[in-house]
């Protein structure tokens, strides 16, 4: 829909209420205008080392044991990153998925051609940890365990505490995809096993998209070797190279400028815990006032993230009916995967998001139902 249907007096951008890339603050935008930067140069080095001590510091437990590598991709770069260079050949990676993104971490080892074992649940379950144990317990051939923190497939926040308690228990380093959900949500590195971890500048750290990271363990950078079969996904060789802050290939530059900015702002602001605070205070008001409405929930209530929530589209009302109206009104959703285009739609709230551009969207959501 065109722009020429919102309100004249309305000065807000459209506010993306998709899973990623975010509605950017004035602050982290305006450094879209500064110089620009070659990736070769020291002051570049100077700024990628400054980005991996602040995203360390994001969870003040990983600072001392783990490492920040950037690489230049969407979030599936870091995800399929951690997958070639660890996942083993020799070994069998345990993939638990409830989703779009766990299964997708199954056709990165498919592609690969590396052995692993699927425990799918249907989209809208918990993860299925009780047939997790059981493979672990009878297979001693799988050496890693892989899941999806945050399924933004659904908004489900999954159940890190007894999978990570597995993860312990039997002693299997776990490789987390936490894409949608590093800082917005509460993780536990030594609690949950977590060799490594993936994550993106354009979610949850409001930076724009371009740049995504691995937090993966040092000893095990330090002294393992790669699994990898690629040159720029291979996690070893990237972080021994990014060790002094260099690059041995092109960075979104401007991207890291904005990541930097975004990250001094999470900091600024209270760090996760209040970044999930506002999330959960703007997606508990979503859900209230949309119930109100009329519009049913995908997930019961307390399975939700702080920064999605899937609803059921309202009666008599296609996707594309929902979708055009909230365009028209200054809000761009997202809708469901594969075979949920046709029951539900999505309403991601990271960004900046102000008080009053919920107060429109719920306004605006009270004139399509009706
Ligand atoms: C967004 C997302 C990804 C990565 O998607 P890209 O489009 O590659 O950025 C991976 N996993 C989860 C859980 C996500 O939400």
């Amino acid at each position: 829909m065109k722009s020429e249907k919102r309100s004249v007096n309305q000065v807000r951008p459209t506010i993306l209420l998709n899973p990623g890339p975010v509605t950017l603050s004035d602050r982290v935008r305006r450094k879209f205008l500064e110089e620009d930067l070659c990736h070769r140069e020291p002051e570049f080095a100077d700024l990628v080392l400054d980005i991996k001590a602040r995203l360390r510091r994001v969870y003040p437990e990983a600072e001392a044991q783990y490492e920040a590598i950037l690489f230049t991709g969407s979030g599936t770069c870091a995800v399929e990153a951690i997958f070639q260079s660890l996942a083993p050949r020799k070994g069998k990676t345990l993939v638990i998925a409830n989703g779009v993104y766990g299964e997708r971490i199954a056709s990165m080892l498919e592609v690969q051609g590396k052995p692993y074992v699927l425990v799918k649940s249907a989209w809208p379950e918990p993860m299925n940890l009780v047939e997790a144990e059981r493979i672990l317990q009878r297979d001693s051939s799988i050496t890693h365990v892989a899941a999806i923190h945050n399924e933004t497939t659904t908004g489900r926040l999954n159940d890190l505490q007894s999978l990570g308690a597995l993860c312990r228990r039997y002693g299997k380093p776990l490789l987390l995809d936490t894409v949608s959900s590093f800082a917005g949500e509460e993780i536990r590195f030594t609690e949950w096993n977590v060799a490594a971890l993936a994550s993106v500048a354009n979610k949850c750290i409001h930076g724009a998209p371009g740049i995504c990271f691995v937090l993966a363990r040092k000893d095990l950078l330090e002294d393992g070797t790669t699994e990898a079969s690629s040159l720029y996904l291979d996690l070893f060789k990237m972080y021994k190279e990014q060790k002094t802050g260099f690059s041995p290939f092109t960075q979104a530059t401007h991207i890291c400028v904005l990541l930097q900015e975004a990250l001094k702002e999470l900091e600024e602001a209270g760090g996760w815990q209040s970044r999930r605070a506002r999330y959960r205070e703007i997606s508990s008001r979503i859900r209230r006032e949309f119930q109100a409405l009329g519009i049913e929930l995908f997930l019961p209530e307390e399975a939700y993230c702080s920064m999605l929530t899937s609803f059921q589209l309202p009666a008599g009302r296609t996707y594309e009916q929902v979708h055009d109206a909230l365009k028209a009104a200054g809000f761009v959703i997202y809708a469901g995967q594969a075979g949920l285009y046709h029951s539900i739609f999505r309403i991601a709230n990271m960004g900046d998001i102000k008080d009053s551009d919920v107060d429109r969207l719920i306004e605006a959501m009270g004139t399509v139902v009706r």
